[in-house]
């Protein structure tokens, strides 16, 4: 490596490593490493997979495919020589924002384990140039701006392929992007990004405003632009569609290069269809094989045995359901497609909650996956259950035998190996490096859950990383935390159901405590990190909420001895990186059935942190598997939760008027101390909808999460105990592994190899 690395230095900059600065030595690496990849071992078989998705949020790449290529610990040892600290260096890349949350993240993820368990199997996505958006922070508020992170030299390689995609009114033509996938120690697969080049930064107004007419030089701009007004939704379709079409095109391509009968396609093709936001390639593929010549019956027959859909949640919202008239404006060669599609389901099944096109005229996205896809997967046991006894009954009825769970999972490559060095370095010292591929051999660690001597150590890399999370946030946002107090962090996107605003009563529950005289045994630092969609308007009053508490408890000097908020700008993959290591209480605390699964509660649990959460999603199955003694878990369970909105039985209002504490919690939003601060109106918004409203169910479970948290926090001071929790977390998460998940896809759906 430092020969390579001299003569790249030299090549493009004349310069030695030492005489380097560090973005000219990160370019350097990203051309060596990327020259690697394209030298590499491809993962072939006789059949291959596409995942398609609208996101996939990879994160930085240099350190993870240095590390699955083997050459990390060479690099980092080099570099230090040489005055450098791999870190610096990473600072160097942007983080691709091509992901907006979970969904995307597990992509990302799922990569990862496809090429290292050696299958044939390439992501198709968007390359979005401004990505989702970047957050900042003014007065006390959420503000979007561009994320450009497309540079000079990046990952991207840009291919020959292109296609033609027909929109009604014109035809793009679009250009195909390739990032390379290593595998860890295994063969490589690429993420084929496609584009349009007439695509125009310069359009972009205020923020992230741009006209959403001007499809060609908007298509790929942004992920998910506001779609709050026809004109965003209609730039949603033409995304979703130009992203389909290029990948159906890019799949009957390869099937023809490589001589395949066309009408055995699903026994050389799988397609899974990530969310619903991929949907339209079961129509578009349809059409495409008529082209060539298939009937409509062989067309549906082998579409049908080729894609398979996996459902990512069960909120109403999130389930798409596109007006005819939007889809006759943009792609109605699809629409004929999908009338036929839907008049074939009614003419076999007489229920309308089956229907593809319902009265209101909408076109229900994942009806199309379920009835003309051969399997449809939930991500966690629990979600998998409520779409099979609630959510999708009518169709679990008609097609039990496709439905089935894939309970997501982690890469530990970036999510222990990079991000947690230190622990991954020990766990190797203690147990052997066969974790890092065969995840089910952490279990090893619980030989030492007795053992003084690791549980004081595994203590001692917390204390470490605490450290580094407290010098990167001076760093990047000049706060000061306290690395001998409690780490409670909550990190994931913003949304109701996820329940910040329940965190945040916690917030001035122990402001008031404190302020009353009951001190903590020991000071606890709150950290959040999130992004709210732009349109969703009480998401960003929760945030605000949030930075103004974050000022009001910082600028007391009775309080900030003992409380701290903090509030992460711009949460990305890069800051989760930073703060998952550090942390000791895992904030999971959904209301029970709306977390389909989760992956930061997966992260959290290998770095050591013990989960303070809901019977949700995959906290189910780390509760099965840690145990009671090693997790917290509050609040109503999922049926009750369920029955209780089958009942429209929950009364925000009534707990409210009838429970004095939490009256006085919810008051305080509206308080003359935080209105000073803050804005009325987002204040007092946020306080209508918690008290006259409350869909999520936040007051519900306030007061068993208080309660709950403070045993959690008293549990802590027994150090012996806390780190025994600490160590069957790590040894468990195992299981969670996305080798282990994607295994299952294989096994159960794609049958690759
Ligand atoms: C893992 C991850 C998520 C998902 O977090 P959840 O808590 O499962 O919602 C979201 N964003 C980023 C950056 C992540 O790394």
């Amino acid at each position: 490596m430092e020969q390579l690395l001299e003569q790249k230095l030299q090549e493009k900059f004349g310069k030695t490593i030492d005489a380097a600065a560090n973005e000219e030595i990160y370019t350097a690496l990203l051309c060596i490493t990327k020259e690697k990849m394209q030298g590499m071992k491809r993962n072939e078989g006789k059949k291959k997979l596409y995942y398609i998705s609208a996101e996939f949020l990879i994160g930085k790449l240099l350190s993870n495919n240095l590390i699955n290529l083997g050459l990390f610990d060479e690099t980092k040892e080099v570099l230090k020589k040489h005055g450098h600290s791999i870190t610096e260096i990473e600072e160097m890349e942007n983080e691709p924002s091509l992901g907006n949350g979970g969904l995307g993240r597990l992509a990302a993820c799922f990569l990862d384990s496809i090429a290292t368990l050696g299958l044939c199997g390439d992501g198709v996505g968007l390359n979005y140039h401004e990505g989702l958006f970047r957050q900042t922070f003014a007065d006390n508020k959420q503000r979007e701006v561009p994320n450009p992170w497309i540079t000079d030299d990046s990952w991207l390689i840009k291919t020959n392929r292109s296609f033609q995609v027909p929109f009604k009114d014109f035809t793009l033509t679009s250009v195909m992007y390739d990032i390379d996938v290593p595998g860890y120690e295994n063969g490589c697969n690429r993420l084929h990004l496609f584009d349009v080049d007439t695509v125009d930064e310069s359009i972009i107004g205020d923020g992230i405003d741009f006209d959403k007419t001007d499809i060609r030089r908007n298509l790929t701009l942004f992920l998910y632009p506001d779609d709050s007004d026809e004109q965003g939704q209609l730039l949603r379709i033409y995304q979703q569609y130009f992203m389909v079409s290029n990948a159906a095109q890019l799949i009957l391509k390869e099937a023809e290069e490589k001589g395949y009968d066309l009408y055995r396609l699903h026994e050389h093709v799988a397609v899974q269809i990530n969310d619903t936001h991929p949907t339209m390639v079961i129509p578009e593929l349809i059409r495409l094989l008529m082209e060539r010549g298939f009937n409509m019956d062989t067309a549906i027959d082998v579409v049908r045995k080729t894609c398979a859909y996996t459902n990512h949640t069960i909120l109403a919202e999130a389930l798409e359901k596109w007006p005819v008239r939007y889809l006759e404006k943009v792609v109605p060669h699809l629409l004929s497609i999908i009338r036929e599609l839907d008049a074939r389901v009614r003419r076999d099944y007489h229920d309308e909650r089956v229907y593809i096109i319902d009265k209101q005229d909408r076109v229900h996205m994942a009806h199309i996956d379920i009835h003309f896809g051969y399997a449809v997967n939930g991500v966690a046991a629990l979600h998998t259950q409520i779409l099979k006894e609630s959510e999708l009954k009518p169709f679990y009825d008609i097609y039990p035998e496709k439905f089935n769970n894939k309970t997501n999972g982690i890469t530990f490559r970036r999510w222990l190996v990079h991000c947690n060095q230190e622990l991954a370095g020990y766990l190797k010292e203690l147990i052997g490096p066969g974790y890092i591929k065969d995840a089910a051999e952490l279990e090893k660690l619980l030989q030492y859950k007795d053992d003084g001597a690791v549980l004081k150590k595994l203590r001692e890399i917390k204390k470490h990383s605490k450290e580094e999370l407290r010098d990167y946030l001076k760093l990047t946002q000049d706060v000061d935390i306290d690395p001998d107090s409690v780490f409670d962090i909550q990190i994931k996107r913003l949304h109701e159901y996820k329940r910040q605003q329940m965190n945040a009563l916690y917030a001035i529950y122990k402001y008031k405590e404190i302020k009353k005289g009951n001190l903590p045994k020991r000071p606890i630092t709150m950290i959040f990190g999130a992004k709210a969609a732009p349109a969703y308007v009480i998401a960003k009053d929760i945030i605000h909420l949030l930075l103004c508490l974050q000022q009001l408890i910082d600028s007391d000097p009775a309080v900030n001895k003992y409380l701290k908020l903090v509030m992460v700008e711009n949460y990305n993959v890069t800051k989760a990186e930073k703060l998952i290591p550090a942390c000791d209480i895992s904030e999971q605390i959904s209301l029970a059935s709306k977390e389909a699964s989760g992956t930061g509660n997966m992260k959290f649990m290998l770095n050591g942190a013990v989960t303070l959460g809901t019977e949700d999603g995959a906290n189910v199955e780390i509760h099965e598997l840690v145990g009671d003694d090693s997790i917290y878990i509050f609040g109503k369970k999922s049926e009750e939760v369920i029955h209780l909105y089958d009942t429209a039985s929950y009364c925000s209002k009534d707990i409210y008027e009838n429970d004095p504490q939490i009256e006085e919690l919810v008051d305080f939003i509206i308080s003359k101390d935080l209105i000073r601060i803050g804005d009325p109106v987002n204040l007092g918004r946020l306080y209508k909808e918690l008290v006259s409203k409350d869909w999520f169910m936040t007051l519900l479970d306030l007061k068993d999460y208080i309660q709950t948290k403070e045993r959690m926090l008293a549990d802590y001071e027994d150090a012996a105990a806390w780190e025994k929790k600490m160590l069957v977390n790590i040894a468990k998460a195992g299981y969670f592994s996305a080798d282990r998940t994607i295994a299952e896809y294989n096994k159960d759906i794609w049958h690759l190899s």
